[in-house]
């Protein structure tokens, strides 16, 4: 705590009353020009911003830290401390302060925090800035609702699973979350979010998460009766989460949310759901790598406005189920792709058009200043270039699309006659309104620039009756205007001039008829500068009553962007359209790595084919050394699904994709970098969530590279899970399994419907040669040692390598407990031996007497886990 003055001076009490109701953000308190910051504050922010700390008299003798900034400055020095991931409480001046009575009445307008930030220059950011808040009704059902404020998105959703809710927030990536209580004193629940998003979690009132006030906030903020318009009526804890979230932005915004128009429900279910592992092995939007341009975003982005940037990434995260929609966004790229001259004009007019939807925020929360106004306008005349660009493009949804784009002729023609095209940043300063739109301003502005004339022609007469030619009549603020007279020429100043001040160089003087002209100049000026705000508040007003129809044209934009881009990408890259299906088939013929195969160079990239289905390749166990070229594989099979179902051509030859529900991924501990839970414990849970959600349209991608686990774990969890997914209680969702256990491969001995794949290499002169060629069979898997070798491991290193895989591989049990001797040499029988004396521990004969016909999968794990824990008794 601070350390506070006893005896304070007035403004000091003032402050610590208004930062008394603020202590989790920073407080920029406004004095004229500047805002300050005091106390811990002025500490904090000095050390983020490199500003000078300095001290204030905060009372007798007393001083306090202080640092500030000059107010016009603002918005970068705020985007930085949000950046630092702090609040910013903005504190203003409320009354003039020439016609305040003792202090200035000052008040928090406006507090800035990550969700909520609208300034250009951290909006200047590509991808959403989402609030997101999240409740829990019973533990296991949440709603989320979120709302990106800059551009008035807000939606609600509910979900089934902690799982479900945490792969949303990882999609939604968002800038700051509200959680209730039931969740903030979910300790463990709260770790975990804080590991898979780094996120600002604010505190907000409680109540404000009960089911009747968050129902009334929003039905106060529609002024609807109901939420049934919306399609959300029944969504109860959506509800609560989304009512709390409109009563945070009310709060922060100190104001209401004009563009916040509607609430837009969505649910997993129409979507292909990504868990959170998925999204990030996958790259689709971020790299897990230090290269951040290796992601499948990056391959399809051609896009040409924000809307579209924003909207590709929705695409790319939530890919469509439904045939029909996903045939529909397929014909659009179709179009484009084949009538390239139509996709071209397209995004030449598209690169004219600026962030609209990010505009109407602006305009709506008073933020915009007379240039946004003017480039929304230039944006919105492109518009009938637009629908004409897409009259002859031959799909349904750009028809569509095209007519839904609304010009707004009227709207247009107002701002041209209106706003300036070189109007300032400031909307105080006056020069934002064409002459010709108002006729008072125009008078005001006659006036003034009568006055201006009246001047030069006064310094004119003044310089001929005086003889000093370098008289100047200039202003400032505390004098107004006065006559400059440099010391040389001071003799020559006549008597009526009146002096009120000395320079080093100069003199300054006024006149009574100068003093008195002046006032006439200058309320002509203040009117003028106060009309002007008058006039482009009002501009603002009518533009804000289009503000659904210029939404609207803002979502239109954005999915035309998309499906050029997605045009774009599949020419330079030369993808093909993929077929949908409602079966249960996969078929890739000659299949890439969109990502990987542009990083190579070209050419190098060895295509793969795919066969996967319900029945006879529904388990396909790829095994192959390290670097092979696996993962690729196994990736590059769900990247082209999900690109089949976002609406985009693939790499392929051909594809047939029958529609998948989910992807799943499970990868080996040890890539994952999530830490806090034991290895084992969280592959079983891994395991349990993909166990107990898989449908038969679900794929799964399981990489087992870099385990951490032991051997005997690795494999047992390995086997009973391809053993369970083989089964038809569990739907034998389609599954990849990248391995290197190649022990794994005399599954395919025992089950229909898994087959074993390898990615083939060469044995060539002692040298292994890759060939990243998918081949039926299992490998051969001492290869690895070769890998080592070519990375320049010292030889008595491979050497040792190759006695410890020898005796890795007499160690190694077979499907039915009983340790698999796969070739014979003196050295197994001797260790066969002592298994045989390693037969009396209890745990054997638990093995060995084990139906594992009988049980299923998840008992197996369950079995395992025990057998585990007693083993580690033993050892202890
Ligand atoms: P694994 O999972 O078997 O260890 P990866 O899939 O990580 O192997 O691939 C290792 C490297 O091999 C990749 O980074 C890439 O350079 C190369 N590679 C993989 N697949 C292919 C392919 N189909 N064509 C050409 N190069 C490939």
């Amino acid at each position: 705590m601070p350390k506070i003055p006893d005896e304070l001076t007035p403004m000091m009490t003032q402050y610590l009353q208004i930062k008394k109701d603020y202590q989790d953000a920073i407080l920029f308190f406004r004095l004229g020009d500047f805002y300050e910051m005091f106390f811990d504050d002025a500490k904090t922010a000095s050390a983020i911003l490199g500003l000078a700390l300095t001290s204030r008299n905060a009372g007798r003798e007393n001083k306090v830290p202080m640092c500030g900034i000059p107010y016009h400055a603002s918005e970068n020095y705020i985007s930085r401390l949000i950046n630092a991931n702090h609040k910013v409480a903005i504190c203003e001046q409320t009354e003039d302060p020439k016609a305040a009575k003792g202090i200035v009445r000052r008040q928090i307008v406006r507090v800035i925090t990550p969700g909520t930030i609208i300034g250009q220059n951290v909006l200047s950011r590509p991808q959403n800035n989402y609030l997101v808040s999240i409740c829990s009704a019973t533990g296991s059902q949440f709603g989320l609702a979120m709302a990106d404020l800059s551009t008035g998105e807000f939606r609600i959703t509910e979900l089934g699973s902690e799982d479900k809710m945490l792969s949303e927030l990882v999609r939604l990536r968002p800038a700051e979350i509200i959680a209730d209580r039931r969740i903030r004193d979910n300790n463990a629940l709260m770790k975990t979010i804080g590991i898979k998003i780094s996120v600002l979690v604010s505190e907000t009132e409680d109540w404000s998460f009960d089911f009747s006030a968050a129902y009334e906030k929003l039905v106060a903020h529609f002024k609807t009766k109901n939420l049934k318009g919306f399609g959300c009526e029944e969504m109860r804890t959506g509800i609560c989460a989304a009512g709390a979230l409109l009563k945070y932005l009310e709060n922060t915004q100190k104001a209401k949310i004009p563009h916040i128009k509607k609430i837009r429900p969505y649910s997993l279910h129409s979507y292909l759901i990504l868990d959170s592992t998925a999204q990030r092995n996958l790259e689709l939007v971020h790299s897990v790598r230090r290269d951040r341009k290796a992601t499948l975003l990056n391959e399809l982005d051609f896009t040409a406005t924000a809307m579209g940037k924003r909207r590709i990434v929705q695409w790319i995260q939530q890919p469509l189920l439904d045939e029909k929609l996903i045939n529909e966004r397929l014909d659009g790229v179709e179009a484009f792709y084949k009538d390239h001259r139509a996709g071209e004009a397209v995004a030449a007019i598209m690169k004219q058009i600026v962030d609209i939807e990010r505009l109407t925020g602006r305009i709506s929360l008073n933020s915009a200043n007379g240039r946004d106004v003017f480039n929304l306008n230039e944006s919105l005349k492109v518009i009938p270039d637009l629908k004409g660009a897409l009259s002859g493009v031959k799909s349904g949804l750009l028809a569509q699309l095209g007519q839904a784009l609304n010009a707004l002729p009227e709207l247009t023609a107002l701002i041209d006659r209106a706003i300036r095209d070189d109007a300032p940043i400031s909307v105080r300063e006056g020069r934002m309104i064409k002459p010709g739109f108002d006729e008072k301003l125009d008078e005001l502005n006659a006036v003034a620039k009568g006055g201006k004339e009246w001047l030069a022609s006064l310094q004119q007469k003044e310089i001929e009756r005086t003889g000093i030619s370098s008289l100047k009549i200039k202003y400032n603020r505390v004098f107004g205007y006065y006559i400059e007279v440099t010391k040389t020429n001071l003799h020559l100043v006549p008597e009526d001039y009146i002096r009120k001040q000395t320079l080093v160089n100069a003199e300054r003087f006024i006149t009574p008829e100068l003093k008195e002209k002046e006032e006439r100049i200058l309320s002509a000026q203040e009117e003028k500068t106060e009309l002007e705000y008058r006039i482009f508040t009002e501009i603002c007003e009518r533009v804000m009553s289009f503000l659904e129809t210029i939404q609207e044209n803002a979502a239109a934009i954005a999915e035309i962007d998309v499906i050029n881009s997605l045009a774009q990408a599949a020419r330079r890259n030369r993808y093909v359209r993929p077929e949908i299906t409602t079966g249960l088939d996969i078929r890739i013929k000659d299949g890439r790595h969109p990502v990987l195969e542009n990083l190579l160079p070209q050419g190098e990239f060895i295509p793969n084919d795919t066969r996967l289905d319900a029945e006879k390749d529904q388990i396909l166990i790829i095994t192959g050394p390290n670097m092979a070229g696996k993962s690729t594989y196994i990736r590059q099979v769900a990247l082209i699904i999900l690109m089949a179902q976002m609406g985009s051509f693939v790499p392929a030859a051909k594809a047939e994709i029958g529609i998948v529900d989910r992807i799943f991924t499970r990868v080996g501990a040890a890539d994952d970098i999530v830490s806090g839970m034991s290895t084992f414990m969280m592959e079983m849970s891994e395991t349990a969530n993909i166990l107990n959600n898989a449908t038969s349209r679900s794929l799964i991608i399981l990489d087992e590279i870099g385990r951490g686990t032991s051997t005997f774990d690795g494999l047992s969890i390995a086997w009973a899970t391809a053993e369970y997914l083989n089964q038809e209680r569990s739907g034998r969702p389609k599954t990849l399994f990248a391995t290197h256990y190649h022990e794994l491969a005399e599954l395919e001995l025992m089950f229909e419907g898994i087959r074993n794949y390898n990615v083939s290499v060469k044995e060539w002169n002692d040298e292994v040669i890759f060939l990243y060629k998918l081949a039926a069979g299992s490998a051969d898997h001492s290869y690895g040692i070769h890998v080592g070798r070519l990375a320049g491991l010292p030889k008595e290193v491979i050497g040792r390598a190759r006695e410890i895989l020898s005796n890795l591989e007499i160690n190694s049990v077979s499907y039915d407990g009983i340790p698999s001797l796969v070739k014979s040499s003196m050295r197994k029988k001797e260790v066969q031996q002592e298994l045989f004396t390693a037969r009396e521990n209890p745990l054997l004969n638990e093995i060995r007497n084990l139906e594992i016909d009988r049980i299923s999968g998840l008992e197996a794990l369950n079995l395992i886990h025990k057998w585990k824990e007693n083993l580690n008794k033993e050892n202890e």
